[in-house]
C-alpha cells in the first residue's frame, strides 16, 4: 500500500494542484490540518480534501477558521487571514471542518501509524521542532510511527534503543528526497513538510509517501507557480507579508 501524505495546505490551491499532479497511484491520501488560513481559495481546498482524502485531521488554522480558537492568539497577519477565511467559508465547509478530530490512529498491515497535526501530546498546538520536546512525545503514542504536520518543516526524529538496550538514542533527521528511508529499527516522529506555505528555505511544496510494501518514507518537492497563488492573495487583500513570505520557503 502506497500512502501520500499532505499536511498544511493553507488554501493555496495552486500548490495543492500541482502536488495532486505529482502524486501518482497511491491508495489512499492522509492530510494532517490546517487546509485554510493564509491563503486564497479555502473552500476549494476544504473540497478537495473532503473528496480525496481517507484522512483529514484538523489543525489550529481549520479552528480558528470555525471560531473554536480565537484568532486573537495568532501573530497579526494570521489572525487578518483567519477571519477573512471565516468568510469565505459556507455552511457546508465549516460543518464539515467541525467534525474532523486532531489525531488519529490507522492500522496498515499490522502496524499502527499515528496521526496528528502538532503534535501526538497536544495535537493542535504542539511544535515538535525541538528534540527534547519530541523525545517527551514518544510516550504519547504506540507503534512505531507518527507522522505530523503543523512546523511547515519536513524532518523526523529517530528513537532507537541503544546497543546496550538500556538507553535510547534520539536522532533527528533530514527529509529523505533521494532514496526511501528506511524505517525499520527505530520508531519516528516524522513531519511531512507543507504543501502551501513551506518554511525551510525552500519554496516549493512538500508532501510525503508511505509504502507499507517495504515500510519505507520518502519527501518529494513539487515546485509550483508562487506567483500565481501570490497574485490571487494580493487580490483578495490578504496581509503582504502572507504573499510575500511564500517566494522565499518562509
Ligand atoms: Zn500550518
Amino acid at each position: 500500500m502506497r500512502v501520500a501524505i499532505i499536511s498544511d495546505i493553507h488554501a493555496n490551491l495552486e500548490a495543492l494542484r500541482r502536488v495532486e499532479a505529482e502524486l501518482g497511484s497511491v491508495d489512499a491520501i492522509w492530510c494532517l490540518g490546517d487546509v485554510v488560513g493564509y491563503g486564497p481559495d479555502p473552500s476549494e481546498c476544504v473540497d478537495w480534501v473532503r473528496h480525496r482524502c481517507a484522512v483529514v485531521l484538523s489543525g489550529n488554522h481549520d479552528w480558528a477558521a470555525i471560531g473554536k480558537l480565537d484568532p486573537d492568539q495568532f501573530n497579526d497577519a494570521a489572525s487578518a487571514a483567519a477571519l477573512w477565511t471565516a468568510k469565505q467559508l459556507g455552511a457546508a465547509d465549516r460543518a464539515y471542518l467541525e467534525s474532523l478530530a486532531s489525531r488519529a490512529v490507522e492500522n496498515l498491515d499490522n502496524r499502527t501509524v499515528t496521526l496528528a497535526h502538532g503534535s501526538p501530546r497536544d495535537p493542535i498546538w504542539e511544535y515538535l521542532s525541538d528534540p527534547e520536546v519530541a523525545a517527551e512525545n514518544f510516550a504519547e503514542f504506540s507503534g512505531v510511527l507518527c507522522l505530523v504536520g503543523h512546523t511547515h518543516v519536513p524532518m523526523a526524529f529517530a528513537l532507537e534503543l541503544a546497543p546496550d538496550k538500556g538507553s535510547a538514542i534520539l536522532r533527528v533527521e533530514p527529509p529523505a528526497y533521494q532514496a526511501k528511508r528506511i524505517l525499520a529499527g527505530a520508531r519516528r516522529i516524522a513531519n511531512v513538510g507543507s504543501v502551501g506555505q513551506p518554511r525551510d528555505g525552500d519554496p516549493s511544496a512538500c508532501c510525503a509517501f508511505l509504502d507499507t510494501t517495504d515500510w519505507t518514507l520518502i519527501w518529494k518537492r513539487v515546485r509550483y507557480d508562487v506567483g500565481v497563488t501570490q497574485r490571487r492573495m494580493r487580490s483578495v487583500g490578504l496581509p503582504d507579508v502572507l504573499w510575500m513570505r511564500l517566494a522565499y520557503g518562509r
